[in-house]
């Protein structure tokens, strides 16, 4: 605290990032990263990028990947018009809740859920109301009937892993012609189906997607929204009122390279899956319960055990895995599927317990 502050500063809670420890040799499973890695063509096209043009600003519209994407997703009928690009999908986030959900009513959004979402609540000063997830941890379309200011579900949800239908999807769109609907889509490749297909049909649907997870693309910070034009236009009047270049040039080029190599990106998700799929069954053969995912993560817990226990015994073996101190959630733990070197390792680790 300090006399220099914005009163807004002195209020902020902000967002705690899952941290990323400097050991060697650690079983980092806490944060969501792809162990599989980017796509070596990722690492040729910005090594081609590495030269003189640095001393110039990239592209403030980041059109090649625009085009890119929206050319990726023509079978949904998607234009480069319809696409916004952004600094991780953390900031294409922030300007969807600055210029999308900053209404005079409450947005809704689930009790748990990504927890940036009542951050930027806080910085933006945008009023929420939280709906609380069924017993079994699903989102409930009904539960999304009522007065609002707009809506925004991660799908597969974080951190549960639960992946809600595109039916059900539609039901929420649907009860909510006139407030946004944006469906935060960081997981949908390992397993889910995209509500892109029906931005066509919904004018007040935005999807939002990252590099981060199933590119594995973390560290270049990309993310993209797909939405009719309008929707799109707003967040073009964000970005232009407070960074026009939010994607450097090395940013576009890998960005665009990993688009463009799609037997990398499926070979990546469905080895993601495969260990997944192994983890679910071995955690379940230990005692846990593992709730179903179609995320690179599982959401387990113990009936014999707190779930801030196992996090801390396995630290002391090295590996990290992430724990909420959360009503509801505090007995869970949420595991980033990792190599099958690494998932051998935490299942050695939680046996050992
Ligand atoms: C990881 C994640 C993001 C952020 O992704 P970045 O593109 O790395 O900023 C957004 N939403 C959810 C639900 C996530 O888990």
């Amino acid at each position: 605290m300090s006399k220099y502050w914005s009163d807004l500063v002195s209020e902020l809670k902000p967002y705690v990032p899952g941290e990323q420890p400097k050991m060697a040799n650690l079983v980092k499973l806490n944060t969501n990263e792809n162990p599989f890695g980017p796509s070596p063509k990722v690492i040729e096209a910005i090594q081609r990028e590495l030269n003189d043009s640095l001393r110039l600003y990239p592209d403030p519209e980041g059109q090649a990947l625009k085009d890119t994407i929206a050319e990726y997703h023509v079978d949904f009928g998607i234009n480069p018009k319809q696409v916004f690009v952004g600094n991780g999908s953390d900031e294409v986030l922030a300007h969807i809740f600055q210029g999308l959900l900053k209404h005079d009513k409450p947005i809704l959004f689930p009790d748990i859920s990504y927890s940036f979402y009542p951050v930027y609540c806080g910085l933006f000063q945008i009023e929420s109301a939280v709906i609380p997830l069924t017993d079994s941890f699903e989102i409930d379309p009904n539960d999304y009937k009522r007065d609002n200011g707009g809506i925004i579900f991660p799908n597969p949800n974080a951190p549960t892993g639960r992946y809600l239908g595109l039916g059900h999807v539609e039901d929420i769109l649907q009860a909510n012609p006139d407030s946004v609907v944006v469906v935060d889509e960081a997981y949908v490749d390992f397993g889910g189906e995209t509500a892109i297909r029906l931005v066509n049909q919904y004018p007040n649907l935005l999807v939002c997607q990252t590099l981060s997870k199933a590119r594995s693309l973390a560290g270049l910070r990309v993310g993209f929204a797909i939405g009719d034009e309008d929707l799109i236009e707003a967040l073009n009047r964000v970005k232009d009122s407070f960074n026009s270049y939010p994607l450097d040039r090395l940013a576009l080029a890998g960005a665009v390279a990993a688009f463009e190599d799609k037997q990398w990106f499926e070979d990546s998700c469905s080895g993601v899956i495969r260990e997944r799929e192994r983890v679910t069954r071995e955690l379940e053969t230990l005692g846990f319960e593992v709730l179903p995912s179609k995320a690179n993560f599982v959401f387990a817990r113990h009936p014999g055990h707190e779930g801030a226990a196992i996090a801390a015994k396995l630290r002391e073996q090295g590996i990290i895995v992430r724990h909420f101190n959360k009503p509801r959630i505090s007995d869970f733990l949420r595991i980033t599927i990792g190599t099958s070197d690494q998932n051998n390792a935490l299942i050695k680790g939680l046996d050992a317990l």
